[in-house]
């Protein structure tokens, strides 16, 4: 299997280069935003509990992510591999998904940042809450979201690179010029 983790902060692409690196790769795109976001949608209990923490731009409790991720994982058990779009976003959740894949005998097999800066991510936040009207695009959460990033999900770069398992990719670019380098990267890995 090839589990990947598509890193990097809200805004840096990680959404559009997931789906093309699940295409290209015959992987199981898991975002946790998306899952979330279905969920308010339907007004599921999920959804009713994680409302008002996602519309605020902070973070959904790790015990909820288990559940959601062990799901998944259940739900496509002959997947060849998954590719991990806002998730893990603190340590709890890394080590999580380390005893969820080896209960299963796999591992994380990459986890590849996409770099972009704090004034960038803004400027294509708010593009964005123009276009999909995302509730969390406002400018007030995205300064949160920023915050809560840099202090909760950013010390897994140590973590994943103490694992050897880390690199990372200029994240500015078109949208093609990253996938190329994506793809190398992961093609360096993947068996
Ligand atoms: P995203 O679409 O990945 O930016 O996620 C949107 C929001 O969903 C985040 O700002 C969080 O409130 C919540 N969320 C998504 N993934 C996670 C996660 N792995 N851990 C905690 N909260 C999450």
């Amino acid at each position: 299997m090839f589990n990947f983790i598509l890193f990097g902060p809200p805004g840096s692409g990680k959404g559009t280069q997931s789906v093309k690196i699940a295409e290209k790769y015959n992987l199981v795109h898991i975002s946790t935003g998306d899952i979330f976001r279905k969920n308010i949608r339907e007004k599921s209990p999920l959804g009713i509990k994680v409302q008002s923490i996602i519309e605020k731009g902070e973070l959904v409790p790790d015990s909820l992510l288990i559940e959601i991720l062990e799901d998944a994982l259940q739900q496509h058990a002959k997947a060849k591999g998954f590719v991990f779009d806002g998730f893990p976003r603190t340590i709890q959740q890394a080590k999580d998904l380390d005893a969820m894949l080896a209960r299963r005998k796999e591992s994380v097999s990459l986890v590849l940042a996409l770099e972009v800066g704090d004034d960038e991510i803004l400027k294509r936040l708010l593009k964005r809450a123009e276009i999909e009207g995302r509730k969390d695009d406002t400018k007030e959460v995205i300064a949160n979201r920023i915050e809560v990033y840099n202090t909760q999900t950013q010390p897994l770069i140590n973590f994943y690179k103490d694992k050897k398992k880390f690199q990372s990719i200029d994240g500015l670019g078109g949208i093609d010029q990253i996938f190329t380098g994506i793809c190398k990267l992961i093609d360096q890995h993947i068996k």
